[in-house]
């Protein structure tokens, strides 16, 4: 599959192509499947261009639809698996990528899948695999968690999602946008805005705004904690509530009784107690749960 790469013609994920495609195949959006198709191809050149393809690469895409962005991508990776939940869809991307060897098309749900295997089949001749997606917003989160959590060797994530949640993902402390995804999503990798989007480049328009996110995943995580289940923990009540200050929302964590220790051990490590989770750096939190986890202390 590593020969000179075809182009798919230069009318891929235009609008008359997509509606062409879905008038053949008599075909109905299921909003429940978060199913709003791409119809730019400037946008879908961008998203491939972002994942630094190459032809000795491979690419994981999550919910083709028709196989627009899946062609763009083929014109590029040496190797494209396309995971798709909805199995009407199945037919139609065997007839649009019939003449594509270098894909082949999963019918599954990708939360239920077993991405090592998947990997382990699909990717053993590649150097390097990036997941390229524009993603069921629906599923956004659990998705990317279960991308990241389970450590596959991932070079880039690439994703098309709602605005805010990109925005939650890449946001810096301080600001209200940035809480525990932006945690969870900076421990793994390190995230870049690529561009934001109009509702006008899809079909059916979805009613939110959205943005392409790469994320480059990390060779090990972005900071040391002894127990990532723990570490986590922390973050979350350290959030529970917005308002409350830092000291307030970890009395609910560490129990009542243990409040003043708990106030002087952040003291002692140089958290003033006052400040709200929101203002924590990624090193701050992992420095709180190496202390409370030497401690012992958790609900
Ligand atoms: N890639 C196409 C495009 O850009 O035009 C379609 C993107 S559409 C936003 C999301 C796609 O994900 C749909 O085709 C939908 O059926 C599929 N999908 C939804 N949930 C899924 C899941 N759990 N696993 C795999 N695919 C899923």
């Amino acid at each position: 599959a590593k020969g000179p790469k075809k182009s798919g013609g230069p009318d891929i994920g235009t609008p008359r192509r997509t509606k062409e495609i879905i008038a053949k195949h008599g075909f109905s959006f299921k909003k429940s499947l978060g199913q709003n198709f791409l119809i730019d191809g400037n946008v879908l050149s961008k998203i491939v261009a972002a994942a630094e393809l190459d032809e000795h690469k491979g690419a994981l895409e999550i919910g083709p639809g028709i196989g627009s962005l899946t062609q763009k991508l083929a014109e590029t990776a040496g190797k494209v698996t396309a995971v798709e939940i909805d199995q009407r869809l199945i037919p139609i991307l065997a007839d649009v990528l019939a003449d594509r060897p270098e894909v082949t098309v999963v019918h599954g749900d990708v939360l239920k899948l077993d991405l090592k295997e998947l990997f382990e089949t699909q990717f053993a001749d590649c150097n390097g695999v990036s997941v390229v997606a524009n993603l069921p917003y629906y599923v956004t989160t659990p998705i990317l968690m279960k991308l990241l959590e389970e450590r596959l060797p991932l070079q880039h994530i690439v994703v098309m999602i709602q605005k805010e949640v990109a925005e939650r993902m890449a946001a810096k402390p301080g600001g209200k946008e940035y809480g525990s995804l932006s945690v969870a999503v900076q421990y793994y990798c390190v995230p870049q805005l690529v561009c934001t989007v109009p509702h006008t480049v899809f079909i059916p328009q979805p009613n939110v705004d959205s943005a392409v996110i790469k994320l480059t995943v990390r060779d090990t995580p972005a900071v040391d904690v002894p127990d990532e289940e723990y570490f986590f923990r922390v973050v979350q009540a350290s959030f529970a509530q917005r308002r409350k200050t830092l000291a307030n929302n970890l009395t609910a964590f560490v129990g009542k009784e243990r409040r003043e220790e708990m106030t002087a051990m952040l003291n002692r490590i140089g958290i003033d107690p006052g400040r709200r989770g929101e203002t924590l750096s990624l090193d701050e939190f992992a420095e709180l749960s190496r202390n409370l986890y030497e401690a012992g202390w958790s609900r």
